[in-house]
């Protein structure tokens, strides 16, 4: 689960961690507002949607507004505001698509000394939070960590342990982060890592981390993504949740309790268990096809999820041809056939159809499907069904 910049930094400030004030606004007014609460003279307007670039992205009716910008009056704040409320920010995240900008961010204007990146994930290969920092702040980091990797210096940590003041020390020498700074990177660090841990996050990024004129170390920019898996232990997170920003048909499946990722191909996939679901695709891209989503239906599903799973499908534009490929272990194939008829009755196929059906009941299941007036492919296997779909998204 991904949260704004101004949720991020909510937390940063109750974990201690130093950040900037800043207030968040929803309308003009309310940004003029918080320009005059932050009382000084320099102030950022911070467009806030669930992805970066916001500084160097652009409105897409108007490309000389960008997604960040220094303001220095309240009556400039509004018109900002005025011009980011409401419209599409396209960044290098984004896409071309954009996103649209609810809310901005009112922050009080930090006098940057240096700019510095700061990173903690899992690494997956040692299973330990690794935290990762750069110079190169404020830039692209996945690029820096392409051409110039000797420039990011990281440190692993066991989470019972946190990180040692050593290993900041260590960091801050390679940083030139030298003086009173070394102690305020220290505080920064070793909360942000402490945080990490608590929160159960999948990502904590700084980007920039800034040394301000006075030597202090503080976060300007904040993004942090929570482990799904682990959000049931944190229910005070789930209100941070904004499902304008994530996929519609994703927010749906989750509803329904389907596992679902969208993909860019045109062949739709219906199939039960991760793993069936993950060798269907690799299936149907050795035989030349493009998925259109990862959708697992999971062991025990009912009619009435089925029916959802390809309502969501058949409401993807780009699904040519859907595939159905089921194992009946615990799920039955006579469930999944009927499932198929219904959801025929209820949404209609204007693609074509192919089913591989194998498991418990599976006689009793193609029977089903043969002896409906429904036009269904079938298939022999998983070879047969991904080439007979392959097939069918070409035609069509
Ligand atoms: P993004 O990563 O989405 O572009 P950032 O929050 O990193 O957004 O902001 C982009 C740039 O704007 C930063 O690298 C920094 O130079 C500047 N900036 C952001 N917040 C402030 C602030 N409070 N004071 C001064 N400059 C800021
Ligand atoms: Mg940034």
């Amino acid at each position: 689960m991904k949260i704004h910049e101004y949720q991020a930094k909510e937390l940063f400030r109750n974990a201690g961690i130093a950040v900037p004030e800043g207030h968040v606004a929803t309308t003009p007014e309310e940004a003029a507002a918080a320009y005059k609460q932050l009382g000084g003279e320099i102030a950022v307007v911070k467009a806030q949607i669930h992805a970066g670039g916001r500084g160097k992205g652009t409105i897409k009716t108007n490309r000389d507004q960008r997604g960040v910008q220094l303001v220095r009056s309240a009556e400039e704040a509004s018109s900002v505001a005025e011009a980011l409320l409401g419209k599409e920010l396209e960044t290098i995240q984004t896409g071309p698509a954009g996103k649209k900008v609810k809310q901005v961010f009112v922050e009080a204007g930090c006098d940057i000394d240096r700019e510095l990146y700061l990173g903690i994930v899992v690494d997956r290969a040692s299973g330990l939070p690794v935290l990762m920092t750069s110079e190169e702040g404020g830039v692209n980091i996945e690029e820096v960590a392409e051409k110039t990797p000797e420039l990011i210096f990281k440190e692993a940590f066991h989470p019972d342990q946190g990180l040692q003041k050593e290993q900041v020390e260590s960091l801050c020498k390679k940083l030139n982060i030298t003086g009173d700074s070394v102690a305020s990177a220290n505080d920064l660090m070793t909360k942000l890592c402490k945080l990490f841990v608590e929160l159960d996050c999948s990502i904590a990024e700084i980007n920039p981390l800034v040394v301000t004129k006075s030597g202090q170390v503080m976060a300007l920019d904040a993004k942090v993504n929570f482990d799904d898996n682990a959000l049931f232990r944190h229910k005070e997170l789930l209100e941070l949740r904004d499902l304008d920003e994530e996929d519609p048909a994703e927010v749906r499946a989750g509803k329904a309790g389907l596992s679902y990722v969208q993909l860019e191909g045109n062949i739709g996939c219906l199939v039960n268990g991760a793993g069936l679901a993950m060798s269907t695709m690799d299936l149907i891209k050795l035989h030349g096809g493009e998925p259109a989503n990862f959708l697992d239906v999971g062991g025990g599903a009912q009619t009435e999820q089925v029916t959802e799973a390809f309502r969501i499908l058949l409401g993807d534009k780009n699904v040519k041809a859907v595939l159905v490929n089921i194992f009946g272990g615990i799920m039955q194939c006579t469930t999944i056939a009927n499932a198929v008829l219904e959801a025929y009755k209820q949404v209609g196929f204007n693609v074509p159809l192919v089913v591989r059906l194998e498991g418990t009941e599976v006689e009793e299941g193609r029977k089903i499907l043969a002896e409906s007036d429904v036009d269904i492919i079938t298939a022999e296997g998983l070879t047969d069904a991904a080439e007979k779909v392959v097939a069918a998204a070409n035609a069509a």
